[in-house]
């Protein structure tokens, strides 16, 4: 089965207190929630965690956690990777205060290192990551390795495969919109590339990693270097479209949680998709 959600607060939940975006999940059908802490562990994490509990888990609402954008683990300093780690791991204690296993996280950007450097800087730093997990028994966390939008940024489709192999925990997020836009258009252009990404994931990943793929979807505007804005699925000209990804799921079998990020319509965006894919099971 795949589920659909949003991340952050649509337009529509702009003034709405934490509390009360569970119970709009619930009446509109929202299966998911993507909480991002985008500068890190909040103050009075505990409180806002308890209050985000009492407001989804009642409606058996999936969360995840978005750890801060600015994580970069192609950074070949160590003092900088200490903190990066630092990120993660209190991404972790929060995604554990929410009662979520989903801990979504960017791998980074090259900056002005060589592509080939910052991928072994890259894998280096992740083992690094492994080990602390390890050493604090980190079970039953999920770790997203998200690709990125910018082509600059770490974190094409395989190189996120490839960065996977370092974990049991470190699975894909599949951002279509950023694959879109750090290829120019690829998916608005050839539709068929869905399945393409899809059956190399099938293909690479054990099944336990497979049944448990996380996807960010929304429309994005791009320029020559990639990812410029997200918009909305008002959106015709950059695309891409969410029907063939979901036809690729479902030919597939893969069953996956997909978060809209649309600009400020990712509720209602998130609903076209779930419509859309009710329309095909029935
Ligand atoms: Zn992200």
């Amino acid at each position: 089965m795949i589920k659909f959600g949003m991340a952050g607060r649509s337009n529509l939940l702009e003034d709405v207190d934490i509390s009360g975006i569970g119970s709009y999940c619930s009446e509109n059908k929202i299966d998911l929630y993507e909480y991002p802490i985008v500068r890190g562990l909040p103050l009075y994490h505990q409180q806002i965690a308890d209050k985000i509990k009492k407001a989804f888990k009642p409606y058996n609402i999936g969360l995840s956690v978005h750890a801060p954008y600015y994580t970069n683990f192609a950074n070949p300093d160590p003092e900088k990777i200490e903190s990066n780690i630092g990120y993660v791991t209190s991404s972790i204690l929060f995604a554990n205060e929410i009662e979520s296993d989903r801990i979504i996280v960017h791998p980074g950007s090259q900056r002005d290192l060589e592509r080939i450097d910052a991928i072994s800087i890259t894998h280096k730093n992740l083992h690094k990551l492994k080990q602390v997990l390890d050493d604090s028994n980190s079970e039953g966390v999920y770790i997203y390795l998200e690709t990125l939008g910018i082509i600059r940024q770490m974190g094409t489709v395989e190189e996120i495969l490839d960065m996977c192999m370092v974990d049991k925990r470190f699975i894909p997020c599949l951002d279509f919109g950023h694959i879109n836009t750090r290829y120019l258009g690829l998916l608005k252009n050839d539709p068929a590339q869905y399945e393409n990404i899809l059956k190399l994931c099938k293909d690479s990943l054990p099944e336990n990693k497979l049944n448990r793929l996380h996807i960010h979807f929304s429309k994005i505007i791009y320029g020559p270097k990639g990812e410029r804005a997200h918009t909305t699925f008002a959106d015709d000209t950059y695309g891409p479209d969410f029907e063939p990804m979901i036809d690729a799921l479902l030919k597939l079998n893969i069953p996956a949680h997909v978060i809209c990020e649309s600009a400020g319509t990712q509720d209602i965006d998130s609903l076209s998709m779930k419509n859309y894919y009710n329309s095909l099971i029935r």
